[in-house]
């Protein structure tokens, strides 16, 4: 029996928000936040005050020059929101200056936050200054100005900072898990060999037409490197007839990875809730039919009170349990792929030889797939 019946349901508004590189990826769409959304507020049996949906705007934008943002606080300063639902904090700052702007507001109508596929959450103050410090060491502060050269990118990368034998152990916050990066230079010192040919192709054996599915070869044609599909070039059988420029790959990858793993990611997230979701529902349906089946074994007098309290519990104890089922196909490490991107690694990157370029890519990636008109249109991670 319910304990309070005169408890209204939480106004919940659901914030959503694609940036201009995930409209034009038609990746991370406005449908799968919003449906991850929904389905949030409905199974916590909140009650949807509103829809806001930012196009085209980054988080690194701040609130007021974001339509929805600003009508989500106008609506939140008028009392008719409880609580803001977005499923991951970078939909909504990634900032911490506007973060806590907002934040501001917030705590003066007494407004929470939740993140639906990530634990983050504004309950307590001290939640506040941890979600604060994840702004900040996720995304960065400071690290523009920051010139990172060859000797430095070792300790800079995990906060140290080594001038003329002196040590800064506390130099900048740690963006990248020691682990991590310790066994990315594992990786590209085990492998910066030189190429005998004289030129390496940072993309052999990773570019793949989309067209036919074989691989693209890499050519030189004066200072640049190409890539092109040999069934075009050699059978003419294959429709790709144009080749793509290495710097141009590299380019996309800076501009556009990042939404890629996000996508990915999400999906990723989605596909295994709903896979538990599934598995769960299947279980709980069996436990089901077994109490509605003792329940007849009684009533029938086949069985006694003692027996079946005994096992009326063992089964409701059993639907409160949470199954676990191992996932279908491994994970892919979204994490190695974040070290890339975080800020100030392309700097970092600039200053790589060829080698280790090469090896960089192939550590995280394992397909990149490439249309007869240049496009990327898939990739795929390792
Ligand atoms: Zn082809």
């Amino acid at each position: 029996m319910p304990k309070n019946e005169t408890v209204s349901p939480t106004r919940a508004a659901l914030y959503i928000r694609v940036s201009t590189e995930e409209q034009a990826m038609r990746g991370y769409s406005l449908e799968a936040q919003r449906e991850v959304l929904e389905s949030h507020a409905k199974s916590h049996g909140m009650l949807i005050a509103g829809y806001y949906q930012d196009e085209a705007k980054s988080a690194r934008k701040p609130c007021r020059v974001r339509p929805a943002c600003m009508r989500l606080l106008s609506d939140v300063e008028a009392g008719k929101i409880d609580l803001i639902l977005f499923i991951k904090l970078d939909r909504w700052f990634r900032n911490v200056a506007d973060y806590y702007e907002v934040q501001k507001i917030l705590d003066a109508h007494v407004v929470h936050w939740q993140t639906v596929l990530e634990d983050y959450e504004t309950i307590t103050s001290s939640s506040v200054r941890a979600t604060a410090a994840y702004i900040r060491q996720a995304y960065g502060q400071n690290w523009d100005n920051v010139r990172c050269r060859r000797n430095l990118y070792q300790t800079l990368y995990i906060g140290h900072y080594e001038s003329n034998g002196r040590v800064n152990e506390n130099f900048c916050p740690p963006i990248v898990p020691r682990e991590l990066f310790d066994a990315v230079q594992k990786l590209l010192s085990n492998n910066a060999k030189a190429n005998p040919t004289g030129r390496v192709f940072l993309f052999t054996s990773l570019l793949i037409c989309a067209e036919c599915g074989h691989r693209l070869a890499g050519i030189r044609n004066g200072r640049y490197c190409y890539y092109r599909c040999r069934t075009y070039t050699e059978r003419r059988t294959c429709p790709h007839k144009k080749q793509i420029r290495e710097e141009d790959v590299e380019q996309w990858l800076f501009s556009f990875l990042g939404d890629q793993l996000e996508k990915q990611r999400l999906e990723w997230d989605i596909k295994e809730a709903r896979r538990k979701q599934a598995a769960a529902s299947v279980d709980r349906a069996a436990i089901r039919r077994k109490l509605t089946r003792l329940k007849e074994l009684y009533v029938a007098e086949m069985i006694d009170l003692e027996e079946y309290r005994r096992d009326y519990e063992l089964y409701t104890a059993q639907l409160a349990e949470h199954p676990t089922i191992p996932a279908e196909e491994e994970r892919p490490n979204f994490e190695a792929v974040e070290t890339i991107l975080a800020k100030g690694f392309h700097s970092i990157y600039d200053s790589f030889a060829p080698e280790e370029k090469r090896t960089l890519w192939r550590s995280v990636i394992k397909e990149i797939h490439v249309d007869k008109e240049r496009q990327i249109t898939r990739i795929v991670f390792l």
